[in-house]
């Protein structure tokens, strides 16, 4: 199964892949987190995407598309994968329908999870990632069993840089204008199917799963 996790920052794509991930058993690609283990790793692709990340501005295509070039040549992807965070802008959609086509596999969905700007901020702002395995978590609405330790590793979790009330606004822009016109690119292709993202993390599963059998 291929599929594609489509919304807002915050609306919820990283926190509902993971429950993907255990019931597909298919891997979970963050062009967010390939972007961060970069930096923490402290290559040139990092250190040249940290500038762009740290404004809330996108990171530029051609790098974007190298990462999940390599990525989606990689052997786990060969039962399925659901992407999270790609593709953000026309030129990234029309590179991935290329090489998915070279591949010869298609896009069997993608879910969109709507969540209206004004929830956004509170979402972004108490969240919380771990620092090993990426995994989020929100201080309010979906706290870790344990206080600061991750419920999937035990690695400990923390606040990201961009997350504050400042980049917000810059990554809503750019979600607005160069991400939101996919909405129109995969309803075209019949792939694209729109949840509630507003309800409770549990209740967005359910529908997500529904959705999808
Ligand atoms: P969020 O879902 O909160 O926006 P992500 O982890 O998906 O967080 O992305 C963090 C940052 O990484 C983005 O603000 C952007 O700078 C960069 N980024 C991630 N994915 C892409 C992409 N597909 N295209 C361009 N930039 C990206
Ligand atoms: P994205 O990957 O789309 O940027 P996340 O999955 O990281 O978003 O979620 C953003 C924040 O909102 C996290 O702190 C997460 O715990 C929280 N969150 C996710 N889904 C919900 C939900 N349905 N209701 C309330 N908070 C949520
Ligand atoms: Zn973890």
């Amino acid at each position: 199964m291929n599929l594609m996790l489509f919304g807002a920052p915050g609306a919820g794509k990283g926190t509902q892949a993971k429950f993907l991930i255990e019931k597909y058993n298919i891997p979970q690609i963050s062009t967010g987190d390939i972007l961060r283990a970069a930096i923490a790793d402290k290559t040139d692709m990092g250190m040249e995407a940290k500038k762009f990340m740290d404004e809330g501005k996108l990171v530029p295509d051609s790098t974007i598309i190298g990462i999940i070039k390599d990525r989606l040549a990689e052997s786990d992807c060969k039962e399925g994968f659901i992407l999270d965070g790609f593709p953000r802008t026309l030129p990234q959609a029309e590179s991935l329908n290329e090489l998915m086509s070279n591949m010869e596999i298609s896009l069997d969905k993608v879910i969109s999870l709507n969540v209206p700007d004004e929830f956004i901020v509170g979402r972004i702002t108490g969240r919380r990632i771990c620092s090993k395995c990426g995994a989020s978590f929100h201080v309010e609405f979906n706290p870790s069993k344990e206080e600061n330790v991750c419920d999937y590793c035990s690695g400990e979790l923390i606040t990201r840089k961009d997350d504050n009330a400042e980049t917000v606004k810059s990554r809503l822009e750019a979600y607005h204008s160069q991400t939101a016109p996919l909405i129109d690119f995969y309803t075209k292709m019949n792939v694209f199917t729109e949840l509630d993202g507003t309800k409770d993390v549990s209740e967005v599963t359910k529908d997500m799963i529904n959705s999808l059998s």
